[in-house]
């Protein structure tokens, strides 16, 4: 992590009272997208005026339902056009396409930027397809519940959180702290990390973890009849935690699985070893063992809770 998160001091010729997007254009209204528009509605100083595109109209009419865009458009071209900012909300293997379609479309000056979980391969998709004078700013909200859809986002959900920003090398400066002004304003933390950091630390905090979490249940599922349905029925609480996550969207897991593959299975590789470390102390009785790994799993766990991350 290169920086700590910005001072108001640090924004440079922005003031709090500044609204920092006269248009804003998200493309995908779920979890997140929704949860945007709803914090620039309710904080202020974000946009002025929002503009929502995705891909189902259903999805759109619940958006105009629900009340938090000025404009929904299917056509992410006529979407994005006038926008001071364009920010893609969708999972991200859908963001090549995405760019391609409407990069022609892009008002010079704007910024174009994303919310995906994985940032080398968001730089890889979306970076060939940036018009000349469009600033392109990676950037990943780490906040999220297992729910998703228009219906799931609130204003809340990035307070407190980190938000990650990766700009590749030779960024516009005055883009960069534009978007970490707006993510600040959104309640959230900034930093600024390079992307191949960024993929690794990932994989083993979030990637990981989703990857077990739909394994073990895989693996219950496979269980003979009777044992599921025991499974199922007295579920402690350490495979209703695993199943919290394992509730997640599977087209958007499925994609950061893909996109952060090297990063993913490098971790996979060290858990296996330390999985099988594990396995071996079990079968031997070593029980010092068994309880150092347990002691150190505690102390993690609790410096997350010191550090409000829990
Ligand atoms: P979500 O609730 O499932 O919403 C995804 C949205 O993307 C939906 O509105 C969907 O449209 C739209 N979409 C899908 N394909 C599209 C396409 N080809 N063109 C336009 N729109 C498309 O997902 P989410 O949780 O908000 O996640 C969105 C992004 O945030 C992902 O890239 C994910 O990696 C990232 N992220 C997620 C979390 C999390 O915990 N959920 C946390 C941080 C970052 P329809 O409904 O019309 O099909």
């Amino acid at each position: 992590m290169r920086n700590a998160p910005p001072s108001p001091a640090r924004w440079g010729s922005l003031r709090l009272s500044d609204v920092l997007f006269e248009k804003l254009t998200l493309i995908g209204a779920g979890l997140i997208g929704g949860s945007i528009a709803r914090a620039a509605r309710a904080f202020g100083g974000m946009a002025e005026r929002i503009t929502v595109s995705s891909r189902s109209q259903k999805t759109l009419d619940r958006v105009a339902e629900l009340g938090f865009a000025d404009v929904c458009e299917i056509d992410s071209r006529k979407a994005v056009e006038g926008a001071d900012a364009v920010m893609l909300c969708s999972p991200v293997g859908t963001y090549a396409a995405i760019a391609a379609a409407i990069s022609p479309h892009l008002k010079p000056g704007a910024i174009i930027t994303d919310v995906g979980s994985t940032k080398q391969s968001v730089i890889r998709d979306i970076g060939p397809f940036v018009p000349a004078g469009v600033h392109f700013v990676p950037a990943h909200p780490m906040a999220g519940t297992e729910f998703s859809g228009p219906d799931s986002g609130f204003a809340e959900l990035f307070q407190g959180r980190w938000c990650l920003l990766t700009p590749p090398p030779g960024t516009d400066e005055d883009a960069v702290q534009k978007l970490e002004s707006f993510w600040s304003r959104t309640g959230a933390k900034t930093a600024r990390m390079d992307a191949a950091h960024h993929d690794r630390v990932l994989a083993i905090v979030s990637h990981l973890p989703h990857l077990i979490a739909f394994t073990i249940c895989g693996t219950a599922d496979d269980l003979a009849d009777e044992t599921r349905q025991e499974v199922l029925q007295f579920a402690a609480t350490g495979f209703r935690d695993f199943t919290r996550i394992a509730a997640s969207d599977p087209e958007m897991w499925r994609d950061i699985f893909v996109a952060n593959k090297d990063a993913l299975l490098e971790m996979l590789a060290r858990f296996s070893e330390d999985a099988q470390a594990m396995a071996r102390a079990v079968r031997w009785g070593d029980t010092a063992y068994i309880e150092d790994k347990i002691i150190r799993s505690r102390k993690i766990r609790q410096s997350l809770i010191e550090l409000k991350q829990a």
